[in-house]
């Protein structure tokens, strides 16, 4: 079997050039072509050794993910479906706006946590991508923009961790791809914009913070721990009063001087003017000098199994407001790509219902190739 090189980062990719008797500049030539040249064809790789490209050939392959279906909304948003074998498909979303290009990736097929509000948390968890998998989202999605935009610079400037999956219950594939991202020789983004969120996974939190600190985002969405432990199940492990704890420290090594905290508006169960007081108190007090931060009000995406309904804008509003009059930085999330079920928490990928996975994969691949024939078949070459 070969190694397939977008498992590796730059220190990987070193110690596997190691193995096969060559010097480190070589790990850093090979990965550039991989990352920044979108390569996969050791034989263009003109200024690598002949003699190592022909070893590379019998003991290495790049090889990204089979795209299964694209859809472009009409704000510009990209939505990919991608293969990841054994019936499942994770997504990867590209949300294009004027000062920035973002990528959203995936973590895992399916998540355990099972948060109420989470069209992913109610599919069950199947598995943990690899690096690679995780790696190709991003190595795909920048190269096949670039020649879809037809721009010879670098098109995604923003990753956030966000797709289907909680990464920090994937640690050790998540690592190194975030090294990645970060890589001068890779992606060359600023620890500022790549975002890890969580729900909350307290003792990876810390060791992400020592590991590799990037931009960090908690999925909040309750003031309080009985609230809290009904929508997001990893509240009972790891309460409030730890979360935050932990936020405090994490802010030690942060790149940014905040915090963010996303909290998903749902219609009369966590949007009383009571939950703002209490999640404003929650944020200024903890610890006697709270944890600076900023809330993002995220508009509750509906989906048939939660029984859960979006609040009502005037009721975001209020809100809002209740936390701006409190001194916080707070946003309101736009929706984006929600014609095409890219908005936050529509990530379904396909690991619900697995029975019936396969068959439907057909038919959206079906669907998608009808729709956009010229589109998805670049995709389907670029994805190779
Ligand atoms: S919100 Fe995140 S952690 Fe919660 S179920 Fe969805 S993917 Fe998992």
């Amino acid at each position: 079997m070969t190694a397939n090189l977008l498992d590796f980062d730059l220190e990987g990719l070193a110690a596997f050039c190691e193995t096969l008797g060559e010097k480190r500049f070589r790990a850093t030539q090979l990965f550039r072509w991989i990352h920044q040249r979108g390569a996969r064809d050791f034989g263009q790789m003109s200024d690598l050794a002949k003699s190592l490209r022909e070893k590379l050939a019998t003991t290495a392959r790049v090889e990204g993910l089979q795209v299964i279906s694209q859809q472009e909304s009409t704000d510009g948003t990209i939505k990919w479906l991608f293969d990841v074998g054994n019936g499942d498909a994770v997504e990867a979303v590209f949300i294009p706006e004027d000062d920035r290009g973002t990528l959203c990736v995936s973590s895992q097929a399916g998540c355990a946590v099972g948060c109420r509000f989470c069209s992913t948390g109610h599919q069950g968890f199947s598995r943990n991508l690899s690096t690679g998998e995780i790696v190709a989202q991003l190595w795909f999605a920048e190269h096949f923009l670039r020649q879809h935009l037809k721009r010879n610079e670098r098109v995604i400037s923003n990753v956030v961790m966000m797709g289907m999956g909680e990464p920090l219950q994937n640690y050790s594939a998540l690592v190194p791809a975030l090294r990645v991202m970060l890589d001068d020789h890779g992606y060359g983004l600023s620890r500022r914009r790549v975002t890890v969120s969580t729900s909350g996974v307290v003792p990876m939190m810390d060791r992400l913070g020592q590991d590799c600190p990037v931009a960090l985002a908690v999925s909040l969405h309750a003031p309080n721990d009985a609230l809290r432990d009904n929508l997001v199940p990893l509240n009972k492990k790891y309460p409030l009063a730890e979360l935050l704890d932990t936020c405090i420290r994490y802010l030690e090594h942060a790149p940014r001087d905040f915090i963010t905290f996303e909290y998903c508006m749902l219609d009369g169960v966590n949007d009383l003017p009571e939950h703002a007081q209490q999640l404003v108190d929650l944020v200024t007090r903890h610890g006697g000098r709270g944890v600076s931060c900023k809330i993002n009000l995220i508009p509750f995406n509906p989906f048939p199994q939660s029984g859960l309904t979006r609040s009502p804008n005037k009721q975001v509003v209020a809100f809002a407001k209740i936390l701006s009059d409190a001194g916080i930085v707070t946003t309101v999330r736009k929706t984006r790509g929600d014609d095409i079920d890219a908005a936050c928490g529509q990530l379904a990928g396909d690991v619900k219902d697995r029975t019936r996975v396969g068959q439907r994969i057909a038919q959206q691949r079906t669907v998608v190739l009808k729709q956009m024939p010229a589109v998805a078949a670049t995709a389907k070459e670029t994805s190779r």
